[in-house]
């Protein structure tokens, strides 16, 4: 029979296992018990509706064998047969779309196991020989997997009795680094299972030494036993009181492979129309995928007791992705497909109670933790953004409270009621300007006049942001207002009527200055809005620039253009310079072009034609060295 490699990737994983010394090789215990634990609950999801499949006494079984360095498994579950061998175990499954880099560090190593839950192949942290035997379900035939040194695999077929897997370890010897004898020791199996698996729902037998008395005086004698060692109680089933909040980290880091322990755990009861268990989590940081297609989002599906489905995504709102967890109901009907389930009556009623507890709980942090808030929304806030933009803005209001911004107020977020609550009595808009970073806002020109005013400015450095607040329209009655866009309105009647006159005694002069840069912008106005820039560039009230670099970004299709309008400060020497230089007859058109492209630069775009730029820039500085 000839030996199959692994699959590239798995290769390198693989190469990576067996040399992570430095790692925690314990949880292979848990992954493996994890795996039999899933394979019991696919065939008591199948026994449901069929009554072939005998469900009637589900178990695992773990023995060591210190003569014969073996470590073996066995579950009655579901089974493999050679196909799904080959396919389950011969590549990695949840890390499909991940980039193995080359040369990792210990740290890496490490943090890969943790995070991608290798599951299986953790195995290879600790047996340098690996025989898995199993029977699928209604199938007559077993195989036997193999694999030695994760230089490739074989399967052949096999006798088994009974369905499920079977699978056999064998254990390194000790070195330097690792005593790998520990894991032929039976107490000390028995204290992982404890640890890592206590509430794992189906028995997790050993056979343990036990010491009795014979019944005859004061004599013992020590047999085996076969024990269970596992509680059984799943986590969820318990009272919220009675578990210690360790209890929910390590069921949090053993489910969902982050070393983070949860931001926050939700665990509650409802009984009613529709009753159920939940316990939910809120990750402190994003996983290294969430913000990609590859992340699953949904919560594991229970009903009396059975597993049902694994990221059902119809029982809680996209907007709230990022909570892992389970729910765990017997108002949920069972023999119906998978695919009816999503249609049913108690799934939306599931959903909508899960969305409002997920909502009171971040509404409360928001208010009695901030702290915890803002960690909260430096990893996930920008999922809520998305929310509250995705369909129309169709969930507007569930989400507006529990945005944050940085703003000009002070170097820390604000919500938008905090905002209102300091609007100025004079101000009728909340106003907004968009840049790749803050300093790069705050060192926009339009930005000195709101700061002179008083008026405080949310500073949106994502993407998403200006999207967001276009569907959002308004908030508590005041429009969003973006700096860099159209006309801000602010200045005083006054002001308004000097500036007119300023714009009448000069019409000609920017009425040329339109024609030379008639080809790059709409409109040349004299700014009310600029103090020590110069100039600045502005959009009207369509598309914004930002919005423009964002979609240029999105590179779909034909690229959409913001209408420039280039704004002069009228008060500038330069201003008053160019002026000067009109009235002596002097060619604008370098002058011109030099304030367009510095507009350009300011507002965080690249000049259009280094080239002429340069040549321009040349021009001007011969003339004034000389
Ligand atoms: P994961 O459990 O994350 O999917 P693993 O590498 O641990 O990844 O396992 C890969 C697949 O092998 C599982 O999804 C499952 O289909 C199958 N498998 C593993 N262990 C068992 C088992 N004891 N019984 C049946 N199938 C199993």
């Amino acid at each position: 029979m000839a030996k199959k490699q692994f699959k590239t990737e798995s290769k390198r994983l693989l190469d990576l296992m067996a040399n992570a010394i430095y790692t925690n090789t314990d949880f292979f215990v848990r992954e493996l018990i994890s795996n039999a634990s899933d394979a019991l609950d696919k065939k008591a999801y199948l026994a449901l509706t069929d009554a072939e499949i005998d469900n009637s006494n589900p178990f695992i079984k773990i023995t060591v064998d210190k003569k014969n360095r073996t470590f073996t498994i066995s579950d009655n579950g579901i089974g493999m047969n050679k196909e799904e061998l080959e396919a389950n175990l011969g590549t990695i499954a949840r890390s499909g779309s991940f980039e193995f880099k080359n040369n990792l560090s210990e740290e890496e190593t490490s943090d890969i196991i943790g995070q991608f839950g290798v599951g299986f192949y953790s195995s290879f942290m600790v047996a340098d020989e690996i025989t898995v035997i199993s029977k699928k379900v209604k199938e007559e035939q077993a195989y036997r997997w193999y694999s030695r040194n994760v230089d490739g695999y074989e399967v052949k077929e096999a006798e088994k009795d009974g369905d499920g897997t079977e699978i056999i370890l064998h254990i390194k010897a000790n070195t330097k680094e690792k005593k790998y004898d520990d894991y032929l020791d039976s107490q000390f199996i028995q204290s992982l299972i404890k640890k890592y698996s206590d509430y794992i729902r189906y028995p997790i037998k050993m056979d343990v030494e036990v010491t009795r008395s014979t019944g005859e005086e004061g004599k013992t004698e020590t047999v085996i036993e076969e024990k269970t060692i596992n509680s059984m109680v799943p986590i969820w089933k318990k009272e919220a009181k009675s578990v210690k909040q360790e209890e929910y980290d390590e069921f949090y880091e053993n489910n969902y492979y982050d070393y983070n322990k949860p931001l926050k755990t939700i665990h509650y009861k409802v009984e009613g129309n529709t009753s159920y268990s939940a316990l939910l989590f809120i990750p402190e940081k994003a996983p290294y995928n969430f913000y990609t297609t590859d992340y699953k989002a949904g919560l594991k599906l229970y009903s009396h007791g059975v597993f049902i489905k694994d990221e059902a995504s119809e029982l809680i709102s996209d907007y709230f992705r990022f909570v892992r967890g389970l729910v765990d109901s017997d108002d949920i009907s069972l023999n119906i497909s998978r695919e009816i389930l999503q249609q049913d009556y108690q799934m939306k009623a599931l959903k909508k109670s899960i969305d409002k507890k997920v909502k009171n709980t971040l509404e409360k942090m928001l208010e009695k933790d901030r702290e915890k808030y803002e960690t909260f929304f430096d990893s996930f806030g920008l999922q809520l953004k998305y929310g509250a933009y995705q369909d129309y803005g169709a969930n507007r209001d569930v989400l507006i409270d529990l945005l944050m911004f940085k703003s000009s107020f002070e170097d820390k977020y604000t919500t938008l009621k905090e905002y209102v609550s300091r609007m100025k009595e004079d101000q009728k808009e909340i106003y907004y300007a968009c840049g790749e970073s803050i300093e790069k806002i705050s060192s926009l020109p339009q930005m000195e006049m709101l700061r002179d005013k008083g008026y405080e400015v949310l500073y949106f450095t994502d993407n998403v942001d200006e999207f967001m607040v276009s569907i959002l329209m308004n908030y508590d009655g005041k429009d969003f207002r973006s700096i860099t866009k159209g006309d801000l309105g602010l200045e005083s009647e006054e002001e308004k009527k000097e500036m007119e006159k300023t714009v009448e005694e000069n019409k000609d002069f920017l009425e040329s200055i339109k024609e030379i840069l008639k080809d790059k912008v709409q409109d040349v106005r004299l700014s009310s809005r600029l103090k020590s820039y110069p100039v600045c560039l502005v959009s009207d009230d369509g598309l914004s620039l930002d919005m423009e670099k964002v979609l240029a970004e999105m590179n779909q299709g034909m690229p959409m253009k913001a209408n420039r309008i280039l704004e002069i400060n009228k008060d500038h020497e330069l201003f008053k310079a160019l002026q000067n230089a009109w009235n002596a007859h002097e060619d604008l058109s370098d002058y011109a072009n030099l304030m367009y492209d510095q507009a350009l630069l300011i507002a965080g775009f690249p000049i259009e034609d280094p080239t002429e730029y340069s040549k321009r820039l040349s021009n001007i500085m011969v003339k004034a060295i000389r």
